[in-house]
């Protein structure tokens, strides 16, 4: 191990250990970091790459006329390319339960669970909730008179956790 300075090719230099067997593999592996930008100069670009995707969600949102969140100028952003996702990934539940002759009752909660979202425009929500399934949020969200009126209208007050599953496998699949 030994310390390099590495000048990156965003030109700036980083003081850096390098690890190698021998000299010429330590000097080889400096060669390949020289020709990377800079950690400092990644995290920044994957920043701006979110940035810019966050405000694309906001203008899409403002487009959709979906209605405006609430939070500080960090979170509605943020809130607004989550809930943009999980539109999308509703979207493709939709499309399961469709094609699901066990639980078609999936497919007429979509619509009811899709408002429900629509009517969460607080951005902290969408925040806390950005790793949870629908489930979870409907759990949280919704009010127990809307449940039992999707109860009477879809049999059902919660999605089937396989068509859940299923949307979620074809979702990840389809984003990569
Ligand atoms: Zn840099």
């Amino acid at each position: 191990m030994t310390w390099y300075t590495i000048t990156h090719s965003c030109t700036h230099e980083v003081p850096q250990h390098v690890h190698g067997d021998n000299r010429s593999q330590r000097d080889w592996k400096a060669k390949q970091l020289e020709q990377q930008i800079c950690n400092a100069c990644f995290a920044r670009d994957q920043k701006t790459e979110r940035d810019g995707a966050n405000a694309a969600a906001l203008a899409a949102a403002d487009a959709a006329e979906w209605p405006a969140l609430t939070g500080t100028e960090k979170q509605v952003p943020w809130a607004a390319s989550l809930r943009a996702r999980a539109l999308a990934l509703l979207d493709v539940v939709a499309e399961v339960a469709a094609g699901n002759p066990h639980h078609p009752e999936g497919g007429e909660l979509v619509a009811p669970v899709r408002e429900m979202l629509l009517s969460q425009t607080t951005a902290q929500s969408w925040i806390t909730f950005r790793d949870k399934n629908f489930n979870a949020m409907i759990t949280a969200w919704a009010t127990p008179d809307e449940r039992g009126r999707w109860r009477d209208q879809a049999g059902i007050d919660r999605f089937p956790d396989s068509v859940l599953r299923v949307a979620n496998n074809r979702f990840f699949a389809r984003e990569q």
